[in-house]
């Protein structure tokens, strides 16, 4: 028998026992651009689920007031369609949710993916049939659709972290969390409000809301080195010479560490004198965003010495914009290296604390005890509330693989072939588990890559391999298990020689109790990695198994 290509169907019109080529998990940024690319560009047939009720991904749930990109618009979209992107026009330097969302939609009629997408649809197993040589996904819907291959974009920062307070429940006010703000809104004003957990939702969040609350408490369990964003309108001037040069400006920038455009950062902080580093980290404070971090200096992510300088930089910009010195105090990190934790972009967040109806609670002195009827128990005092508003974070890069049911080769599941950590080659696929692609999975150069430009990279890496199979008339790709090994030690190796081991953050899988410590991310940046995903398919897919069955080649 030989591999026939399914024919494409309507898949609105179908709801059970589908087959197609590819399944893909998620309607974000990779959804939407992964159908395009399968279906529309390799005639594959395709069918996405996403428990939302449209596309969107992260951008569809974290409605929060003053939810925003951290990457300047014209990097946090699709570069894929030269025409795309001439059309769409942001009108701020960084996106707001709405925006994002809306150009998201644009993106989804104009490629018409949506009918190749399943929403409010959630995959509750993902089942290797090593006889059929076929993965099995089941939905909550009942349904079962078989497809040769899985591409998964169920995002990085999906999976909530879970609740961790006893008497939850007991509470009688209201209570929202930042990853599914519902989409009517919040009616916040007038009301004394509890926020927990300072990272960046926390941090986009309370300078919005605080000027409509009656009173605000922030409670806070480690304080972030936040930076500001400088966010304003972006000119048509501004518009028409990106649109002009965006090729040029889409080659530079995935020739930097992070994805976007930069300057080129200088060899090293500690080497230079301290008025220099004065003026340089002042430039870059007043350029917003990252640039602080990537255009200043280059070892500040490697040498303690060097990132001290940076971080105090920063703590004193904090003392000068908060006028009660104990509370600039509780707002100043000093138990992290400034970027070994994703730093927050900020908007007058530190302003926030010098307004009369603000109070800053520290939850690491004395921890949060209890919610109670009325609001939060902290070191025996009661702070009364009508709303809580949880910003806790998210069980990142694995939590979400983890929660559906992946089972692949000889029944092993993926919770427990990761059960010390996540085992990956190049962050996209892992033995035992053919034909399954993790768009910017776990120890890809994801997180400090941006976003969108990562997941065109790993969607197109993803789809030549599915391509090269299908062309070779091969039913299996997966990695080995000595390339796994080997990608696993760089991975270790090389946050080894980072600051990144010495903060307790989601990229090292350290904020969800429990959840073994190892690095989540590839920290050599952008571009050593997209040479090394080159290579490998230069190489033939060296360090992948292609293989046929005779049950499907004769
Ligand atoms: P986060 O960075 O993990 O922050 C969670 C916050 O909740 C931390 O302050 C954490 O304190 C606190 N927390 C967790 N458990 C707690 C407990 N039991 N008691 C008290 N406090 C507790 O999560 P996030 O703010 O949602 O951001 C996650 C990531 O999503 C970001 O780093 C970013 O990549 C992405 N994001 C991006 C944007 C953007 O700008 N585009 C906006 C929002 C989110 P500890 O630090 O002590 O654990």
């Amino acid at each position: 028998m030989t591999w026939r290509r399914p024919t494409d169907r309507r898949l609105g019109a179908m709801t059970r026992d589908t087959d197609v080529d590819v399944v893909i998990v998620g309607a974000g940024y990779v959804g939407i651009y992964a159908v395009h690319r399968l279906r529309d560009q390799l005639g594959l047939s395709v069918l996405a689920f996403d428990s939302a009720g449209d596309v969107g991904g992260t951008w569809y749930w974290n409605q929060y007031p003053g939810a925003r990109c951290d990457i300047e618009s014209v990097h946090y979209s699709y570069s894929f369609s030269e025409e795309l992107q001439r059309e769409w026009r942001w009108s701020e330097r960084y996106a707001a949710q709405p925006e994002i969302l809306a150009y998201l939609n644009h993106v989804a009629d104009r490629f018409d993916v949506r009918r190749s997408m399943r929403f409010r649809t959630r995959i509750t197993s993902i089942v290797w049939d090593d006889d059929a040589v076929h993965w099995r996904v089941g939905t909550d819907d009942g349904a079962v659709t078989t497809a040769r291959f899985v591409m998964s974009g169920a995002g990085n920062v999906s999976l909530p972290k879970k609740p961790e307070f006893p008497g939850m429940e007991d509470f009688r006010g209201e209570v929202y969390a930042t990853h599914r703000w519902p989409h009517e809104g919040a009616d916040l004003r007038g009301k004394r409000v509890g926020v927990i957990g300072t990272g960046a939702s926390g941090i986009q969040l309370i300078p919005v809301i605080a000027g409509e609350v009656e009173h605000l408490t922030v409670f806070q369990r480690t304080p972030n080195y936040a930076s500001p964003l400088r966010n304003r309108p972006l000119t048509d001037d501004e518009y028409d010479e990106v649109v002009a040069n965006y090729r040029d400006i889409r080659t530079a920038a995935r020739q930097n560490f992070m994805g976007i455009t930069a300057d080129p950062a200088r060899p090293s902080a500690k080497g230079a004198s301290e008025e220099e580093r004065r003026e340089v980290y002042d430039h870059y404070y007043q350029r917003g965003g990252f640039h602080l971090l990537i255009s200043s200096y280059q070892d500040l992510l490697f040498d303690p010495e060097s990132n001290e300088t940076l971080a105090q930089y920063v703590r004193d910009r904090i003392a000068e914009r908060v006028e009660d010195p104990a509370v600039a105090e509780l707002l100043s990190p000093t138990d992290h290296p400034y970027g070994t934790k994703r730093v927050p972009m900020e908007t007058n967040y530190y302003e926030t604390f010098n307004r009369d109806n603000v109070t800053l609670v520290d939850v690491r002195s004395a921890p949060i005890e209890r919610v109670t009827e009325t609001g939060i128990r902290v070191g025996g005092t009661d702070h009364e509330l009508d709303v809580i508003v949880s910003a806790m974070g998210f069980d990142a890069f694995t939590g979400a693989l983890l929660d559906m049911g992946v089972v692949g080769r000889g029944g092993l599941s993926l919770r427990e072939k990761w059960a010390d950590g996540p085992r990956t080659y190049l962050g996209i696929a892992a033995q035992g588990f053919p034909n399954f692609f993790m768009i910017t999975g776990p120890q890809s150069a994801v997180a400090l890559y941006n976003n969108p430009s990562a997941i065109e990279d790993h969607v197109e890496f993803a789809s030549d391999a599915i391509k090269h199979t299908l062309d070779h008339g091969l039913d299996t790709i997966e990695a080995t298990s000595d390339a796994e090994s080997g990608w696993v030690r760089t991975v270790e190796e090389m946050a080894q020689t980072s600051l990144f081991p010495r903060a307790r953050s989601w990229y090292m899988g350290a904020n969800i109790p429990g959840k073994p410590i190892s690095p989540m991310l590839y920290l050599g940046g952008a571009p050593a990695y997209r040479q090394i995903c080159a290579d490998v398919v230069e190489g033939g897919y060296h360090g992948f198994d292609l293989s046929s069955t005779s049950a499907l080649v004769g």
